[in-house]
């Protein structure tokens, strides 16, 4: 039983984060902290942005959460779990196959995320703090499916 409890922990930390990033995406990141994200929305030369200290930081959160319920392997470690699946994700998606940080994932047949890509590449067509669409990277609107 504990084992699904734990499974339904880090499942529901996962959604959390997708809710929860596409709400700090939005009046966060394209708000007060706009100087920083600016740097992925206008690109500069070079591989390091300084939007970057923001996946450092919910690295270092999700951490926080697994080290400090790691003792007991209470609900903190499995929250811990569902931010880092989360980021891992986030990384794989928005940075190898959106925008090639990595070579790796070039493309994709998969109809799901090549709606992905046109999701996050509509708002990647704003350049300035607002107006703009599509905050959230998994949960995408319905006209992106075509
Ligand atoms: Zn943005
Ligand atoms: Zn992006």
């Amino acid at each position: 039983m504990t084992i699904v409890i734990n499974a339904l922990i880090t499942l529901l930390a996962f959604i959390c984060m997708e809710i929860f990033s596409g709400l700090f995406h939005k009046y966060v990141m394209h708000g007060v902290l706009w100087r920083i994200h600016k740097t992925h929305h206008i690109k500069s030369k070079g591989n390091v942005e300084v939007n970057d200290l923001f996946s450092l930081t919910f690295g270092v959160i999700a951490t926080a959460f697994v080290v400090g319920g790691a003792a007991e392997f209470d609900w903190r470690f499995w929250v811990g779990c569902g931010i880092i699946a989360y980021g891992a994700v986030y990384f794989v998606v928005h940075d190898v196959f959106i925008h090639h940080r990595i070579r790796w994932i070039e493309n994709s047949t998969i109809p799901y995320l090549q709606a992905l890509r046109r999701a996050h590449k509509a708002h990647h067509s704003y350049t300035d703090k607002d107006p703009g669409e599509e905050y959230g990277l998994l949960w995408i609107g319905k006209k992106y499916w075509r």
